[in-house]
């Protein structure tokens, strides 16, 4: 399995990575739709985080809305994985022509990969609602209660939330590489959550590859199937 991903990487250089949150949790980002990251949220907040992340709740809520935010979606001091600089690697080598992610940490870029498209946006960009003001993710982490801006108004993540929609403008490139990939790598999701099925019908491509802990009900679809941690794999791959 791994001598052949490595042969396909080696042989190709219009590869796309399209990658949700199983590539951040061996970086210790929990998945939040984990068990136990409902469990933990409907016990203590109340609601579950699918409720918590919406945004009727973030209009009604703010308070309660941040406080599982600060506590559940901000990793600052996670550091990238092998899958993260793997990835960074093949970019730099001029064979990965981009990174498509669900996730929101912004690890891929801490990595070093540039050409990243972040189809829920990112913790680390939060703007105030009224004067459009800059906050970074530790603005928002030490405010206390209700993140604020210096003009007193909300200041809101750019972090997409249910009942919200989609970047146009991300759904577009994404949908652009993956139509016009040789390679789609799609690694760290189960395919279950929209659109990331929706995406990966748009490929091409000759060859459809899927790393995920478990399989996907698309497993029939790939060329290869691997089905182990993702950041183990690339390591494998790419630095041992
Ligand atoms: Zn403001």
């Amino acid at each position: 399995m791994i001598d052949k991903l490595r042969k396909i990487i080696n042989d190709n250089d219009n590869i796309v990575f399209f990658g949700g949150a199983g590539v951040s949790t061996e970086s210790n980002i929990p998945d939040f739709r984990s068990e136990t990251g409902l469990y933990n949220a409907v016990s203590k907040y109340g609601y579950s985080p699918e409720q918590i992340l919406s945004r009727t709740f973030f209009e009604k809520h703010t308070e309660t809305f941040y406080k599982y935010y600060k506590e559940n979606m901000l990793y600052l001091d996670a550091k990238p994985n092998n899958a993260h600089y793997a990835l960074a690697r093949l970019e730099d080598a001029g064979k990965l022509k981009a990174v498509i992610t669900q996730n929101i940490d912004g690890l891929h870029q801490l990595a070093g990969s540039k050409n990243v498209i972040e189809l829920h946006g990112s913790v680390h960009r939060n703007y105030c609602r009224k004067c459009n003001a800059f906050y970074d993710a530790n603005y928002i982490k030490n405010s206390k209660g209700i993140a604020k801006c210096q003009c007193g108004e909300i200041v809101k993540p750019d972090v997409v939330l249910y009942e919200e929609g989609l970047n146009d403008n991300c759904i577009v490139k994404a949908i652009d590489y993956i139509r016009n990939a040789d390679i789609l790598i799609v690694g760290g999701t189960s395919l279950s959550v929209y659109p990331a099925a929706s995406f990966v019908n748009y490929f091409r491509g000759n060859k459809l590859v899927f790393i995920n802990k478990s399989s996907t009900p698309y497993d029939r679809k790939a060329t290869l199937v691997i089905n182990q941690p993702i950041a183990e794999v690339f390591k494998k791959v790419c630095f041992d």
